[in-house]
């Protein structure tokens, strides 16, 4: 037993299956629960995350309010705050992998020296842990997947009998409405109301009109649940719930290769694209941005991230895609703009899909596949539901129009109260076009590098 501990909390806000708390509260005889606001990650942070963020902090404090305690909470740069908070205790926290996140923990660390004890809540295999025969991290998916659904896991602690201490510091901000009610319990919740309807991910997860999937993105994202407490409630015994849980295998896999290869933050992880000619034009960046590139598709999955911070898979492909490919924007455009409004926006997971759309990341999409909007539409969203719900002015158009407004006729368009170029846009590009645009603008970079 050591006499204090302080576990900082990251992004791990949650009581249950966490191994810095269990590990603290049964090392300690007191502990106290810190949070740091960070000016450069909240600068960084738009209002969906800011307000989900102070929601499950709220949350977190009333988890450890009926523990007897409270959450410390203090601002300014971790690097000093935690040295200062701490003083002589011990400190105890679960690794967080991006660049920005290692060189912050390496400083804190370097400062508190035998006194820090770090552990992995936040992922089911930690980097580092799975590697290829040769030693070396995986670049494909399919056999990290392999080896991780095969691989044993391991449990936090239970908590131990550690007072918690019951200074509140600054006390929780205040926050506007979040997306999600915060806490633990509010996401345990939410992980129920899913598990019952498991069975049906594989044939419904493709579709944004449908809410199929379980949204539990942001609750993963700051921790509020860890992914083994999912797992363990899913299982994977039927085929719905391992198709579920391999998505939180390429959760893993990004979480690995971003690790591994710090650089993919910034650069491509395939350095022949690093030499794209890019358009980056910035009245099309202004109305990708704003919902109003004159695609049905696109524009709902942008005005869906503007207003609730959350956007389908499938529509964060498709949006991208359009991006990158459509426009030649920099796939880093799209990524800053992304984890800025994102409720659950993560440098890894972010990242990670950037560079598969793109196509320039690790086991990525061909450089070749080029989404189809219209297409893409027609498909997932069949009856234009999700168009409807964040485009509103082509609620009239019927099914056999709304994909692609242009291709209406003035009778549909006029009975629908649409103007064309007016009510909503024109296409800013047109498909076809852009396609081979793309494909040669790729190809040169690629005969640039000798590939
Ligand atoms: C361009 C682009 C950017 C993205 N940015 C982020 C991001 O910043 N943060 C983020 O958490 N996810 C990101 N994703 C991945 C994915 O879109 C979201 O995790 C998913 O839509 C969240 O909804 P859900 O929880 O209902 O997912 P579900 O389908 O219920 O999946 C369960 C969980 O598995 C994980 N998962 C699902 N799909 C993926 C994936 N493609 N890659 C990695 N993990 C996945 C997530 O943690 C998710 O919560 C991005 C995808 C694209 C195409």
């Amino acid at each position: 037993m050591t006499d204090s501990a302080v576990v900082w909390f990251r992004r791990d806000l949650r009581i249950g299956e966490n191994p810095a708390w269990g590990n603290a509260t049964k090392d300690a005889d007191s502990v106290l629960p810190l949070f740091v606001v960070d000016p450069r990650l909240m600068a960084a942070a738009g209002d969906h995350r800011r307000n989900q963020l102070v929601a499950h902090l709220a949350g977190l404090d009333e988890d450890l309010q009926s523990e007897g305690g409270r959450l410390h909470v203090a601002v300014g740069d971790p690097v000093d705050v935690v040295p200062a908070v701490s003083g002589s205790a011990n400190v105890y926290w679960n690794d967080d992998y991006t660049p920005y996140a290692r060189r912050r923990d390496g400083a804190v660390a370097a400062k508190l020296g035998d006194r820090v004890h770090r552990f992995h809540g936040n992922v089911v295999h930690p980097p580092g842990t799975l590697l290829t025969g040769s030693g070396a991290p995986y670049k494909v998916f399919t056999p990290f997947s392999k080896r991780w659904f095969s691989e044993p896991v391991r449990h936090a602690p239970e908590p131990g009998p550690a007072a918690v201490s019951v200074d509140p510091g600054i006390g929780v901000p205040d926050g506007d409405e979040p997306l999600m009610a915060g806490g633990e319990r509010a996401a345990l919740d939410r992980l129920e109301a899913f598990a019952a309807v498991v069975g049906d991910y594989p044939t419904t997860r493709d579709r944004p009109d449908l809410d199929a999937t379980s949204r539990l993105s942001a609750d993963l994202k700051f921790g509020t649940l860890s992914p083994l407490q999912i797992m363990d409630r899913i299982g994977t015994e039927t085929d719905g719930a391992r198709a579920f849980v391999r998505q939180l295998c390429w959760r893993d896999f990004y979480a690995a290769v971003i690790d591994a290869f710090p650089h993919t933050a910034q650069r491509a992880m395939r350095p022949e694209y690093d030499g794209i000619e890019w358009r980056n034009d910035d009245d099309d960046f202004s109305a990708w941005c704003a919902g109003r590139t004159g695609y049905p598709i696109v524009d709902a999955g942008m005005r869906q991230l503007a207003g609730e911070g959350w956007v389908h898979n499938r529509v964060r492909m498709i949006v991208a895609s359009f991006l990158v490919k459509d426009l030649l924007i920099d796939w880093r455009w799209g990524e800053r703009f992304f984890r800025r409004w994102l409720v659950d926006g993560d440098v890894a997971q972010n990242v990670g899909n950037w560079q598969w759309v793109a196509g320039t990341g690790v086991d990525a999409a061909p450089y070749f596949r080029v989404f189809n909007p219209v297409t893409q539409s027609k498909k997932f969203d069949p009856s234009g539901e999700y168009i409807r719900r964040w485009v509103p002015e082509l609620a009239e158009l019927g099914n056999a129009h709304i994909h692609a407004p242009w291709e209406s006729g003035p009778l549909e368009l006029a009975a629908a109260g649409i103007t064309l170029d007016d009510t909503y846009p024109l296409p800013i590009v047109d498909h076809a076009e852009a396609r081979e645009r793309c494909l040669e603008t790729y190809q040169r970079a690629r005969g640039r590098a000798g590939t």
